[in-house]
């Protein structure tokens, strides 16, 4: 399953109590050949050398993209879009046997990284991190959707009209006017804020506007409260604690709020689940 910006979030702070300050020892990759052809792993194993020693300084997030900092200017960029297993042990006992990246800390815990879709594990310098392609996309000029002032509702009608799109390009890839969302978030937004996914933007009023951005705030920072999704595992192995209010947990289900039977289209290069009666 795909991880967004509540979970990419939640495992940048679960890092951080768990990972700071401490040395890197050893790593190991495994089953790396995929990966590095379709650029997810430095080409260049040898790349990895360059983190051992290195202490962890710090540890941020923006949309889908963390960044593990360090001592010597490097940085460790995990993005794991289409998920990943990212888990921390106390000790080796429960390492498990598949994993793309392992890091030993020196005081004889680990970091494993394992992608089960598609999605980055890079060994960067300061000056390479700027370029990874992930980085451009999420540390950009884009908003993020919750956790910065300056994403006002203004802010967000403005980027809304700037642009006449589909809503789901609209808040997903690469013409979204926010990072850090897929479709998992599209399809409880729009269940929310009672839109059609295939309106576009252009036909919006001003009370659909707010209620399109009442909902997003609302839906994420609910899934960051509630520790992700509840099939997303967190850093210790854990699932989140937030039901998706639409989605394909939704299938031959009833709506909640009208009774209709929940409906499923394709759309926008994925399934999209929604009430035909709640959203116009
Ligand atoms: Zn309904």
């Amino acid at each position: 399953m795909s991880v967004e910006l509540p979970e990419a979030l939640v495992l940048a702070e679960q890092l951080t109590i768990s990972i700071l300050e401490k040395n890197i020892k050893q790593y190991d990759i495994q089953d790396s050949q995929r990966l590095q052809k379709i650029g997810f792993m430095n080409k260049d194993l040898k790349d990895y050398d360059r983190l051992l020693g290195c202490k962890v300084k710090s540890i941020s997030q923006r949309g889908n993209t963390i960044r593990i900092q360090m001592s010597k200017k490097m940085n460790i960029v995990m993005c794991p879009d289409y998920g990943a297993s990212i888990l921390y042990h106390e000790s080796d006992e429960s390492l498990p046997k598949k994993y793309h990246f392992k890091v030993e800390f020196s005081d004889g815990t680990y970091l494993t990284v394992r992608q089960t879709g598609m999605g980055l594990i890079y060994s960067a310098t300061d000056t390479e991190f700027a370029d990874l392609y992930v980085v451009k996309r999420d540390f950009s000029e884009t908003p993020s959707p919750v956790g910065e002032q300056e994403f006002t509702f203004d802010h967000f009608s403005e980027l809304l009209d700037a642009k006449g799109q589909n809503v789901k390009a609209a808040i997903v890839g690469k013409t979204a006017i926010v990072v850090g969302l897929s479709n998992a978030a599209f399809q409880e937004i729009i269940y929310k804020a009672g839109i059609h996914p295939k309106r576009n933007t252009s036909s919006f009023t001003s009370d659909e506007k707010r209620n399109v951005y009442d909902a997003m705030k609302e839906i994420l920072n609910a899934r960051i409260c509630s520790g992700g999704k509840d099939n997303w595992l967190n850093l210790y192995g854990e699932p989140g604690r937030h039901t998706p209010v639409m989605g394909p947990n939704m299938k031959d289900k009833d709506c909640p709020a009208c009774g209709s039977l929940i409906e499923k289209i394709a759309h926008g290069g994925g399934h999209v689940y929604f009430c035909p009666r709640c959203q116009k």
